[in-house]
This record gives C-alpha cells, sequence and structure tokens, in this order.
C-alpha cells in the first residue's frame, strides 16, 4: 500500500500532467500498416497513438511509398534540392486513431514498394536527406486539423539513421540562427548494425557548414575515415533512446556498439533503455482478424487450449504438413540476414529432422538463405516448411499455430517476435541478448516460473539444449506447459507503459538547453 502510495504521489507531482502536453513529430522511413520491413515498422505504427492517448499531440511523418487511400492531400507544395538535384515534395494527412500521419510524396519515394532501403548507396542516401529536410520544416507548412504544429512546445522523435540527419538539421539550418530555439530532438536506435557509412566526399550533398563533417567523421580500422549519419545524429539530439536495457548495455561494449560505442558511451548522461510494447489490439488471438480464415479460430485464456489445437491443425492444413496434434510446431519467423541466427538453425537442421516434431520458417532476405530454406523443406517435406516471402497473414497464423517460437538472434535490439508469441500462448526459446534478455525470463520447474527458454551463446548446440528441455516439458509435464502459456498471455507488453517513460524523455530534453 505504501509502495502504492508513493506511485501515485510520483504520477501527481509528474511535470508530465497536465501542463506538459506536448507536440510530438515522430519521424521515420516506414510505418505499419502502410509500410513495413521489421520492427520498426511496428513501433512507429502504434507508439505514437499511446502517446496521444496520454493527451500530447501526435504527428507521425513517413515516406508515401505507394497510394494510400485514407490520406488526402493538404494542398503544399515546397521544394528540395539534394545533390544538385530538385525535388518536389506534396503531403498527403490523415487523422488516426487521435494522431495526425502525414506521407510526403516526392518522385524519389515512388515505385519503391516495400524495398525501402533497396538501391545503391547513393540513391538510399539521397532518399533520406530530402526525407530529413522536408520533415523538420512539417510544423511550419503543413497543416493537420487546420492548425501548424508551430514550433513551440515541439519534441522530433527521429528513429535510427535514416533520420538521424534530422537532429542535425534542426541544429545547423535553425537553433543555431536562433531559429526553432524551444525544438527538441530525440534519437532512437532500433538497430545500430546499419549506420548510414559513406565517402567523406559525400559531405557535399548533406548542405551543412563545413565544419559539421566532424560530427559525421568516423574512424574504422577496416574502411578508414569515413561519414557515418548515425554518428552525427546521437551527438546532435538532444536525448538519445534504445529499445531495451539489455541492448543499451550492449551498445557500450565494442562487440555491440559496432563502431559507435565510444561515442554512445560519451553521450551516456543523455541516452537509455526503453522496452518496446506491441499492439495489443492486432496481435491479440482474442481479435485477430487474420485468425477467421479457412480452419483458423480466434482464442482467449479461457478457450487456449481448444482453440490453439484448432489453429495448429489449421496451420498444419494450410502448409500442407500432416495433421498432428501430438506432434510439437517450431516456428522462426524473421528477417533472413546475419542478426537472426538462421544459420544455427540450419548447423541443428540435421538434429530437428531426427526428432519427431515440425519446423515452420517465414522470412524473406539473403538470397543464399532463401534458397537454404527452400533447400530444407524440399529434402524433409514432412517436417519443414519454408514459406520465403512477407506476409503479415502467416505470420499472425504461425504464431497462433505454433507451439514454441524459436528466436536465435545474435543480436536483438528489442524483438517483437517473442512478445506477439507470448500473447498467443506460444512459448519463446531464445538467445539471451538484447531485448530477448530483457523480455523473456528463463523457466524454472521448481518455482514454476519463468516465461521460455535461453541460452546463453549464439551457437547451435546450446540452442539445441534449450530446446530439448523446453520440448521434454512440453511432452511430459502438460501442466506446467499449460501454466507457462498462461503465464506468457498475462503479461503486459502493451505501449502504455513504455509511453510513460518516452514522455519522461520528451520532457527531459524540454528542459534541457
Ligand atoms: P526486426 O525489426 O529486427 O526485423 P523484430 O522482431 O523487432 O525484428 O520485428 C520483426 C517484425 O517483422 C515482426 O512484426 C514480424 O512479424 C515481422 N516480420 C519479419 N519477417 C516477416 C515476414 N517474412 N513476413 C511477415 N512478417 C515478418
Amino acid at each position: 500500500r505504501q509502495e502504492e502510495t508513493l506511485e501515485e504521489e510520483n504520477l501527481e507531482s509528474s511535470p508530465l500532467a497536465g501542463s506538459n502536453v506536448m507536440n510530438v513529430i515522430l519521424v521515420a522511413a516506414e510505418c505499419a500498416p502502410w509500410s513495413k520491413t521489421g520492427g520498426l515498422g511496428d513501433v512507429v505504427g502504434d507508439l505514437p497513438k499511446a502517446l496521444a492517448r496520454r493527451g500530447h499531440r501526435v504527428m507521425v511523418v513517413v515516406p508515401k511509398y505507394g497510394n494510400y487511400l485514407e490520406a488526402k492531400e493538404v494542398g503544399v507544395l515546397k521544394r528540395y534540392k539534394v545533390d544538385g538535384q530538385d525535388f518536389e515534395v506534396r503531403y498527403h494527412h490523415a487523422y488516426i486513431d487521435s494522431v495526425d500521419f502525414v506521407f510526403i510524396e516526392s518522385a524519389a519515394f515512388r515505385h519503391i514498394g516495400n524495398d525501402i532501403y533497396g538501391g545503391n548507396r547513393r540513391d538510399v542516401w539521397k532518399r533520406m536527406i530530402l526525407f530529413c529536410k522536408a520533415a523538420v520544416e512539417i510544423p511550419w507548412y503543413v497543416p493537420c486539423g487546420g492548425a501548424c504544429y508551430g514550433d513551440g512546445n515541439l519534441v522530433f522523435i527521429a528513429n535510427d539513421w535514416h533520420t538521424s540527419l534530422l537532429p542535425v538539421y534542426l541544429q545547423a539550418y535553425y537553433r543555431n540562427n536562433g531559429l526553432m530555439i524551444y525544438a527538441r530532438s530525440v534519437l532512437v536506435v532500433h538497430n545500430i548494425a546499419h549506420q548510414g557509412r559513406g565517402p567523406l566526399e559525400d559531405f557535399s550533398c548533406l548542405n551543412l557548414p563545413d565544419h559539421y563533417v566532424d560530427l559525421f567523421k568516423i574512424y574504422d580500422p577496416v574502411g578508414g575515415e569515413h561519414l557515418n549519419m548515425f554518428a552525427a545524429g546521437l551527438k546532435c539530439a538532444d536525448r538519445v533512446v534504445t529499445v531495451s536495457h539489455g541492448y543499451a548495455w550492449e551498445l557500450k561494449t565494442s562487440e555491440g556498439g559496432w563502431g559507435l560505442d565510444r561515442i554512445i558511451k560519451e553521450i551516456d548522461w543523455k541516452f537509455q533503455g526503453i522496452v518496446n510494447g506491441i499492439n495489443t489490439k492486432i496481435w491479440n488471438p482474442k481479435f485477430d482478424s487474420h485468425l477467421t480464415f479457412d480452419g483458423y479460430t480466434n482464442y482467449d485464456l479461457e478457450t487456449l487450449q481448444v482453440g490453439k489445437a484448432q489453429c495448429k491443425a489449421a496451420l498444419q492444413r494450410e502448409l500442407g504438413l500432416p495433421v498432428r496434434d501430438d506432434v510439437p510446431i517450431i516456428a522462426f519467423i524473421g528477417r533472413l540476414d546475419g542478426q537472426k541466427g538462421i544459420d544455427l538453425i540450419a548447423d541443428a537442421m540435421h538434429w530437428f529432422v531426427g526428432k519427431d516434431l515440425q519446423l515452420v520458417m517465414l522470412g524473406t532476405g539473403r538470397a543464399d538463405l532463401e534458397y537454404m530454406l527452400r533447400k530444407f523443406q524440399n529434402e524433409h517435406p514432412n517436417k519443414v516448411r519454408a514459406w520465403v516471402g512477407f506476409s503479415v497473414e502467416l505470420a499472425h497464423r504461425i504464431t497462433a499455430g505454433a507451439d514454441v517460437l524459436l528466436m536465435p538472434s545474435r543480436f536483438e535490439p528489442c524483438g517483437l517476435n517473442q512478445l506477439y508469441a507470448m500473447m498467443y500462448g506460444t512459448v519463446p526459446v531464445v538467445h539471451a541478448v538484447g531485448g530477448l534478455r530483457d523480455t523473456v525470463q528463463q523457466y524454472d520447474p521448481f518455482s514454476e516460473t519463468g516465461l521460455g527458454w535461453t541460452f546463453d551463446t549464439a551457437e547451435s548446440h546450446k540452442m539445441i539444449d534449450a530446446v530439448s528441455h523446453c520440448l521434454r516439458t512440453y511432452q511430459n509435464h502438460r501442466e506446467s506447459w499449460e501454466a507457462l502459456q498462461v503465464r506468457g498471455m498475462l503479461q503486459d507488453f502493451s505501449w502504455d507503459n513504455a509511453a510513460q517513460q518516452y514522455e519522461q524523455v520528451l520532457v527531459a530534453a524540454k528542459y534541457q538547453w
């Protein structure tokens, strides 16, 4: 009770209540459901809504890659020059769930589809430079609900290297000239492995004063001195957030910082981890619209065992696997690249196919890994299904129908799939790194606590050990298994908690001079 009172008092005395309502503009290269290649898209689709629920005026700015019927053109035309080329820019607006979504239309973004980071490096840079130049001016030019945001009480939230020029432009173009002096910027690190690296001579296409080059310079033993977009954003932003506590710690190590660890350590005073939330309406077995498909069913805590069994049979049928209730389905969903540890699964394939289980993998990415998955499927058609491609529907149905979700990621800033899995009573087996370490507590059979199985080094024999323990509980200790499923489903992974922490960061940025 004492603790509760303290908490209540803290909330009441918090500077966030009432008078600190802010104008927040979240700027990102992707936003679900319109554009998504991974977790960033989900976060950009959901965090703003949670901030809006707390009373802030919130806008999301994202490139317009396709035809978005719900968005209307606002009738503003601007021109920007990037690397000597003129670009015309128009703006489309939609107001959904109390959030202003602004889509920037330009020839540079047309025909990109879902290949958001594709193309040669210089073209990708041009797109991101154009995007940041236009985004930083939006509070003045783009009316939302009849009025522009203006620059008072304004905080930009930039995301990853693609938008880390925004804090730099805010400083160089405006604040250094006595403009937008009350506007602040927060940069969120979703994945440090991609940094926007380029040769020093490309500095000229950024249109910045000469002395700004120092902010971008990084020395790398392999590539020598180069330009680094992320480095400059980290230095210029008023606050820096990353998506879990585990990853915040890893970013300061030479292994986890990918060459930027020194900078992260220098900015530690303005840096912190906040674990991502998830959209508990979209990723909820009770309401999931993708489970109304052929044979699947919605379920909740009360109907978990029956509902999940029905989804499992439907998944086996949909994927052409033998329909058997007694065989465990282990699933993998994710981008096929080095990060996700798909090579560990490949190394363990002989073990998997020697067991009575079914392995379902959904992913797209590196051509060699896609080929490898198809090969495993061809060699073991009764045990392995590899669905190569990007399918949100199938991701939902696999999450519902599988018994176990495997995430052997070599590194994982936050990871959303393990959170989705737990919401669906699907038990995660994960490499204990970054956000996976924060969110999946190892199961302990003695105290009957924990949420899944973890292994501490990215080696296939460690993964096999963890999966074996998991399957033993699945097969021999049904009560413990069902209790594990229920514990996962009872976790609160909603955005509300994370949004409150983001709000504290916004306030800290606001009061910083
Ligand atoms: P990351 O952002 O590193 O890709 P996360 O686990 O944070 O990893 O988020 C991945 C998101 O992308 C999840 O919503 C997941 O369901 C989705 N996803 C990844 N690959 C696919 C795919 N092939 N088809 C559908 N959804 C996918």
